[in-house]
């Protein structure tokens, strides 16, 4: 299956795009992932992002789609892809329209994860992700404590507050997802596309989603 997952930063994407790949064996594709991989690599990339995701601000279009445009392209893409975190604009989101129609694939859903502010709130200050680029487990200091060590208990890598995890980044980071990204939700509910899912739990969130799907 072919998804996009929409929702507020910290309104549990990554966690529904595990639960999503681990259940149809597609691939998760997650911009700020690739980004924050690209940061810690230090590569051309990683220098023209990391300014910009430490400030909580939004990466210039034109580098998304070049990540998008060779992302989707590569093999383990063939299998279904679940998209979180991209589109981010409606220009991403007009690019990526024509992307698909170029590579010949249909979207099967967009779901919006539609989750109160104060529980985002909560959420993002009490986040924190294994600092392996290849695990990125993300735990929660109340919720899902990591090791007493602090330590990942998948990985074994210290489990860190990221940077632009701070209150003045999450402030940002809410703002510009109200301005340019919440826009979205409209864009594809005109396209017929959208599956409005308005839980905090995640496995509920997991059964509305396969049913919506199973309708398709
Ligand atoms: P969250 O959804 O919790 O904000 P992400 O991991 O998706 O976190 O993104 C972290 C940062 O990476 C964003 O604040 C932004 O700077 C950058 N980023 C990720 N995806 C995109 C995108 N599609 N377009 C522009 N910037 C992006």
């Amino acid at each position: 299956m072919r998804i996009i997952l929409l929702g507020a930063p910290g309104a549990g994407k990554g966690t529904i795009a595990k639960m999503l790949t681990d259940y149809d064996r597609s691939v998760q594709i997650s911009t700020g992932d690739i980004l924050r991989g690209a940061v810690k690599a230090g590569t051309e990339l990683g220098k023209k992002a990391q300014g910009y995701m430490e400030r909580g601000e939004l990466v210039p279009d034109s580098l998304i789609m070049d990540i998008m445009e060779s992302r989707l392209q590569e093999p383990d893409c063939k299998k279904g892809f679940i998209l979180d975190g991209f589109p981010r604009t409606i220009p991403q989101a007009d690019a990526l329209k024509k992307l698909l129609q170029k590579l010949n694939l249909k979207l099967d859903l967009v779901v919006n994860l539609d989750v109160p502010r104060p529980v985002i709130l909560d959420r993002l200050t009490t986040r924190r992700t294994c600092s392996n680029s290849a695990c990125q487990e993300i735990y929660n200091v109340k919720s899902k404590p990591p090791t007493a060590e602090g330590k990942c208990k998948k990985c074994g890598s210290p489990v860190v507050q990221r940077a632009d995890e701070t209150e003045e980044a999450i402030t940002k980071r809410l703002e510009t997802y109200n301005e340019k990204t919440a826009p979205l939700i409209q864009y594809y509910q005109q396209e017929g596309a959208l599956k409005n899912v308005s839980s905090t739990s995640s496995d509920e969130i997991f059964t509305s989603i396969k049913a919506a799907l199973k309708g398709k």
